[in-house]
């Protein structure tokens, strides 16, 4: 399949031989460096492993983002969103606005909720029980996706109860997976010059695994373009394949471009404009060589690229779309270029002009839902 491109030797070997086998951690960082016309054979390489491995479905999820807070006590270098508790923006919804929010999601056709915010300062477990009974006791059927490694271990020790009691009660009380959030980059070197005061890259795999073994799957991302380097990246990947192959229970890989332009860390000067269009594109096909079909399942982030690019990145090795989000403030903090809410026309319309299949999924990729109105209504929740 490379004769048509005008591909160096090395390149040719490491993309056959990703036909038959995952690629090593040098194979992928010498794909992840790869320029010029190289490029084309890995985006066609990635996106024939795509098409082999989950056919040609593009998956999305009807969702929508609750944002409970932004005060956070941790105040990540990358993030525009967090506040100080006495920032004049600084806000914690109450029960009726969350409420108010779940319920236009769902009679919008939500599946998902995705509860999300900062890490509020002395939060305990019981806060986090409290918000997930909330919104199961109104909306049983609706997957709650919530809340993140460094909240967890937080609230566990407010509450005085280690991590695996902690995400019991979180479960029982309607937790059904956990976002692959707070993982960034898991090197420490970078983690100490973005998010110093986020777990440890050993405390997240600690937690996630934790989290997996109590019945909790959950997505895993990665947050590259900033101070980290190309081998950093494959180091990330590396780390969430010897997870799963290590019986992880991941969903999905959410590769999520550097926004920089309200970002503190670009603000006070360290002078990264975030990856470029190759690298994102890369990004995603590297991905989709290392994990092949141990995690079947790559998601664009159009929230954070734009509807445009993201739809180019499915022709990368990427099968799922994210969600319609309805209100990602994070995202909307950084600058999202498309902003924070999509319709299921706009996804399916993207998904349509590349002669795939939209289909719309559940937070586990265990249920499918046909897309058009007659049928969303015959299947409403
Ligand atoms: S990324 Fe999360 S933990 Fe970090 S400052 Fe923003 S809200 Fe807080």
């Amino acid at each position: 399949m490379f004769d048509k491109f005008l591909t160096s030797s090395r390149t040719e070997k490491i993309l056959t031989k990703s036909l038959d086998e995952p690629i090593s951690v040098e194979e992928a960082n010498y794909l992840m460096d790869i320029k010029g016309s190289d490029l084309y054979p890995l985006l066609a390489t990635a996106n024939y492993l795509r098409e082999k491995i989950v056919g040609n479905d593009v998956t999305f999820i009807n969702n929508c983002n609750i944002n409970f807070t932004n005060i956070c006590t941790i105040r990540c270098g990358f993030c525009a969103f967090g506040k100080d508790a006495n920032d004049p923006d600084a806000y914690i919804l109450d029960d009726d606005a969350i409420l108010d929010k779940a319920y236009g999601a769902v009679k919008n056709g939500a599946h998902e909720f995705c509860v999300m915010g900062g890490v509020l300062p002395d939060a305990d477990i019981e806060y986090y029980e409290h918000l997930l009974s909330l919104l199961k006791e109104s909306f049983p059927n609706i997957l709650i996706h919530g809340f993140s490694p460094t909240m967890i271990k937080d609230a566990a020790i407010v509450s005085g109860i280690d991590i695996e009691d902690a995400f019991k009660r979180l479960k029982a009380a309607g937790l059904d997976t956990l976002p692959g959030t707070a993982a960034e980059i898991l090197t420490d070197r970078s983690r100490k010059l973005i998010c110093p005061e986020k777990v440890t890259t050993q405390e997240w795999i600690d937690i996630v695994n934790i989290a997996h073994e109590v019945g909790i799957p959950g997505s895993a991302t990665i947050m590259y373009g900033h101070v980290e380097t190309l081998e950093e990246r494959v180091e990330h990947i590396d780390i969430i394949r010897k997870m799963q192959e290590d019986g992880g229970k991941f969903t999905e890989f959410i590769p999520m471009t550097f926004m920089h332009e309200y970002s503190p860390i670009y603000l006070k000067g360290v002078n990264n404009l975030g990856a470029s269009g190759t690298e994102d594109l890369k990004l995603y096909a590297v991905a989709r060589l290392m994990l092949k079909d141990l995690i079947p399942n790559i998601q664009v982030s159009w929230v954070k690229m734009g509807f445009r690019f993201a739809q180019v990145s499915l022709i990368a090795g990427a099968n799922d779309l994210g969600g319609t989000l309805g209100g990602d403030e994070l995202s909307a903090a950084s600058g999202a270029p498309d902003g924070v809410e999509a319709s299921v026309d706009t996804l399916c319309n993207i998904v349509k002009n590349l002669d795939r299949n939209p289909i719309e999924r559940n937070s586990k990729y265990t249920e499918f839902y046909p897309i058009s109105f007659e049928q969303k209504m015959a299947n409403k929740i």
